[in-house]
């Protein structure tokens, strides 16, 4: 019969399943699935000026991250050179991809808007979602207060003057 004691024997198995789990939170990881998220969003950057400003943060994500990992038991645990947000992919000014040891991989793919501003689409793991919706906040995201139009096909709201619409692409009547 299994009683009390089974549960002596059960509790190291127990902590050594746990312990990988919390181990991941220091960046060792990447065994399990990472979610993959998407945001778009509407700036009034010109295309050129809103790609400087993803260059720009990215830079001080990498600087900020530098500075932590060095003081972090991550140089121990990875035997390779660690990736600290290393750019994998520039294609100035329509995309930006970045791999990151922590924060998977992350890219944003710039489409500039013929009426102006630029529709910034930012594809990132779940792990990343702070940083880039921090970024997001600090963006000059046009605010539609009033005589918007909305898309049809994915129900956001533009200016009534789009003729297409900056988040999916659909054409407006
Ligand atoms: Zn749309």
């Amino acid at each position: 019969m299994a009683g009390l004691g089974d549960l002596g024997s059960l509790l190291p198995l127990l902590l050594c399943c746990m312990l990988p789990m919390m181990m991941r939170g220091q960046g060792g990881g990447g065994r399990s699935e990472p979610t993959t998220e998407s945001d778009s969003w509407y700036v009034t950057y010109g295309i050129q000026e809103a790609y400087d400003a993803i260059v720009k943060e990215t830079d001080d994500w990498r600087d900020k991250m530098a500075v932590k990992r060095t003081k972090s038991r991550l140089s121990f645990l990875s035997r390779r050179t660690p990736q600290n947000f290393v750019v994998d992919q520039d294609v100035s000014p329509r995309l930006y991809r970045l791999k990151d040891d922590q924060a998977g991989n992350l890219s944003f793919e710039l489409t500039e808007v013929e009426e102006g501003g630029t529709t910034i689409k930012a594809t990132y793991q779940g792990n990343a979602r702070s940083l880039v919706q921090n970024f997001k906040a600090k963006m000059p995201v046009k605010i539609l207060s009033s005589n918007t139009k909305v898309c049809p096909s994915c129900g956001k709201d533009m200016r009534p003057d789009f003729k297409t619409c900056p988040y999916c692409g659909a054409t407006l009547g």
